[in-house]
């Protein structure tokens, strides 16, 4: 019987359960055996891993996290441990490996492809939603979900006392998930990592929403943008207002999967096993214009995501007071 070896690495992100169930079922109906090894690549240098059958990952679809365990493991950065790795493959006669993450998952991945025969293929799994080759990953849409559950309850707070919120979501270089949560939450301002903070911008809109009847806002920084503490100093002595600032932190990674997340997570699989059966190259499933699709690896880890920025811009739009003003006039700064 063929072999697959199945890891979850880096970061957690909620649906990595649903995808371990799914490629676990239909690699069995392929005829694969399924070896999950724990804790990342950490379990690929030390060959720690389980079985895995269709009995045995029953129940966790709903289950936050992973079952399998993950880590940062620095030791997959050097030649020593990409080399104890692809012997690990190598003495389990791993046919296919497939790696459930992150961007820095899929170019671990990349470097051990390098060293090693055994096909490899990645199944995007992030809340940082950061990996090229695909409009969304496992667990973005429970992140944002979760976070716009929390910063709601944030507003309440914000309308009552009237006050200024910056609130910190995850995104260290990337702000695909500060965007999107901006958008959804009706921020006032959206600071992304790839955005240089505009002070002087920020505070004339606060001060002409002031101006309108406005006496509370939400401002939602990615966690990559440096110079928040600063903007909160700019802003209170700038306008007088309160301001405040909460970062929402771990809880956006953990709690049970939505069901977008979960869907993603089996169509993804089906791909990957898909690819496994196929058994040729190294490859990323990805959704793109609502279809699955197969992105090289080597292309995946080459190319950077490009940003949204007419999120943000979207999100400027509706935060400001426009009134009956012809279309065409609308301040975008
Ligand atoms: P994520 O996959 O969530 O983006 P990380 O960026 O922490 O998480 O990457 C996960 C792991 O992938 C790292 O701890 C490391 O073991 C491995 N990794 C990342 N970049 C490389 C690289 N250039 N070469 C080898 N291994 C890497």
């Amino acid at each position: 019987m063929k072999a697959i070896a199945l890891v979850t690495s880096g970061g957690d992100a909620p649906g990595m359960n649903a995808a371990i169930r799914a490629v676990t079922r239909l690699a069995y109906a392929e005829g694969f055996q399924v070896y999950g090894f724990e804790k990342g690549w950490e379990g690929l240098i030390t060959n720690t891993f389980r079985k895995l059958t269709p009995r045995s990952v029953g129940g966790i679809i709903h289950l936050g996290g992973t079952i399998l365990y993950t880590s940062r493991c620095d030791a997959f950065k050097t030649e020593e441990g990409l080399e104890k790795a692809a012997q690990t493959l190598a003495e389990n006669k791993i046919a296919s490996l497939i790696v459930i993450g992150g961007d820095g998952s899929f170019r671990g991945a990349y470097a051990l492809s390098k060293k090693t025969d055994t096909q490899i293929i990645g199944i995007p799994a992030t809340i940082d939603n950061d990996i090229f080759g695909t409009e969304e990953t496992i667990g973005f849409d429970t992140a944002v979900n979760t976070a716009v559950a929390e910063i709601d309850k944030i507003r309440d707070t914000a309308v009552s006392h009237e006050r200024i919120f910056i609130v910190e979501v995850m995104g260290r270089t990337r702000g695909f998930l500060a965007a999107t949560i901006g958008l959804a939450v009706g921020a006032e301002t959206i600071l992304v990592p790839e955005v240089k903070i505009n002070e002087a911008e920020i505070v004339r809109t606060m001060k002409e929403n002031t101006a309108k009847g406005k006496r509370s806002g939400i401002i939602v920084a990615a966690e990559g943008v440096k110079s928040t503490n600063k903007l909160m100093k700019t802003i209170e002595k700038e306008t007088g207002a309160e301001v405040r600032f909460s970062t929402l932190g771990y809880v956006q990674r953990g709690g049970n999967p939505t069901a977008r997340s979960r869907l993603l997570a089996c169509l993804f699989a089906e791909k990957a096993v898909e690819l496994a059966a196929l058994g040729k190259e190294n490859s990323i499933a990805g959704i793109q214009d609502g279809r699955i699709t197969q992105v090289k690896l080597e292309e995946s880890c080459r190319k950077e995501k490009p940003s949204s920025p007419q999120l943000v811009a979207l999100a400027k739009m509706l935060a400001a007071y426009y009134r009956r003003q012809p279309k065409n006039t609308l301040a975008m700064s």
